[in-house]
């Protein structure tokens, strides 16, 4: 089966075009500044030379139209027709207590995604956005969506409340509800393939550390706990969220810079993380490195701050798992910054997870950190959330 995988944020198109029986990726690209001056479409076929366009893309159901134009293409294009594309896989942002898995698109899930926009007001509009277009280009192809929310719905309450008035939950639904989930869900599953075990059998510690960052407990099978909340500001230090922080942060901020509560959450949002703690070096890691090892104390002090905070967590969920068995790291600085992993690795070497110095220095590749013996099997899991997305389709249409 073929299926379109696309991740519509506000301006911007990602997708991927997958054969979900070989699981290869038949062509990729990305539409940008859709909506403004400037929209450009991105298209690389496997194999094949990546091409860039400027073309006019005055909203979504034109971008989808180009993708197609693209995938159809004589030169560039990987199909004949669009007849050729099975169905539709769309990333959802949020789908709050309403989806507890993915869900094929009809009206009804669509007005269960909708009830959920409040909770992300950025994101779902613009997933939907992208939902109607795909009904517009190309009706009658059956569209599933996944929600980055869906895998963390197994977190008991204990978990997912806030010490805060019980009447907020109830009004507004208030809690936690996590994000990455498509990502932890596929590593921690994978991590236990390349271990030969059974998920069911092991708890496991992902950390998926990418400019948006998060760690979840995976306890045999089901996700326990996540760091990130209501929304994805919450946990870890990021590349540019602030994550945790002492919430009357935000009215003292506020009071003193003369900016209005939303103002204060953009920055927590967008200037903060490692890019604030940097006094706004970078929000790129490798960056980061690069600075603290040519003697940059402020660099050095925002990656003493980010590996203290996840090494924490990690000590945390081992607590709420009563144990852990798998440590695994994902996304592009768990995947690639052997520096960053390194330094995490000192907080949590006490669980006995023996992380070998010459194991550590992979960049991208499925390894296993620690060496034989250890307590806790530390690993490197690269995560594929559009393939994960691709399968899940498949699964549903
Ligand atoms: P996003 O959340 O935007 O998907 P990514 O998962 O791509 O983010 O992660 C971005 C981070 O990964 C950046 O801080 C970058 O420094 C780091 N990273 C990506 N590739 C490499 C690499 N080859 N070596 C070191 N760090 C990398």
């Amino acid at each position: 089966m073929k299926v379109l995988v696309l991740n519509c944020g506000s301006s911007s198109l990602k997708y991927q075009l997958i054969n979900t029986e070989t699981e290869d990726v038949l062509a990729k690209g990305l539409c940008e500044r859709i909506g403004m001056e400037g929209s450009a479409i991105a298209h690389q076929p496997a194999g094949g030379q990546k091409v860039k366009e400027l073309v006019p893309m005055a909203d979504h159901t034109v971008a989808v139209k180009n993708v197609i134009d693209k995938l159809t293409d004589k030169n560039v294009g990987v199909i004949a027709s669009l007849a050729e594309i099975d169905a539709v896989g769309h990333r959802m942002v949020h789908g709050g207590e309403n989806f507890t898995s993915s869900a094929v698109i009809n009206d009804e899930v669509l007005k269960a995604i909708e009830e959920c926009n409040d909770l992300a007001p950025l994101h779902n509009p613009a997933n939907l956005i992208g939902v109607r277009s795909c009904q517009d280009v190309m009706p009658g192809v059956p569209m599933v969506a996944v929600f980055d929310t869906a895998f963390h719905q197994t977190m008991p309450k204990k978990a997912y409340m806030y010490g805060i008035p019980y009447e907020y939950y109830n009004k507004y639904k208030i809690r936690r509800y996590g994000f990455h989930g498509t990502s932890h869900d596929f590593v921690s599953k994978r991590a236990a393939e390349i271990l030969n075990k059974d998920r069911k059998d092991l708890r496991i510690i992902v950390c998926h550390l990418g400019n948006g960052a998060s760690v979840s407990a995976v306890k045999y099978g089901e996700s326990v706990d996540t760091s990130m909340g209501l929304t994805p500001l919450e946990g870890l230090i990021m590349g540019t969220r602030s994550g945790d922080l002492d919430p009357a942060i935000v009215s003292f901020i506020a009071e003193k810079e003369n900016l209005t509560a939303a103002q204060v959450v953009d920055i927590l949002n967008k200037k903060s993380g490692v890019l604030g703690l940097s006094d706004g070096l970078s929000n790129d890691f490798r960056d980061l490195v690069e600075a603290g090892a040519a003697g940059n104390q402020v660099a050095k002090g925002a990656l003493d701050a980010y590996a203290y905070r996840v090494g924490k967590y990690i000590g945390a969920y081992a607590a709420a798992m009563k144990g852990v068995d798998v440590i695994a790291f994902t996304a592009g600085a768990g995947e690639n910054n052997a520096e960053v992993r390194a330094m995490i690795g000192e907080y949590i070497e006490f669980l006995g997870t023996n992380i070998d110095p010459e194991r550590n220095k992979i960049r991208g590749e499925e390894t296993i950190l620690s060496d034989e013996g250890a307590k806790v099997v530390t690993m490197v899991v690269p995560t594929n959330e559009e393939l994960a997305i691709a399968r899940e389709t498949a699964r549903l249409v």
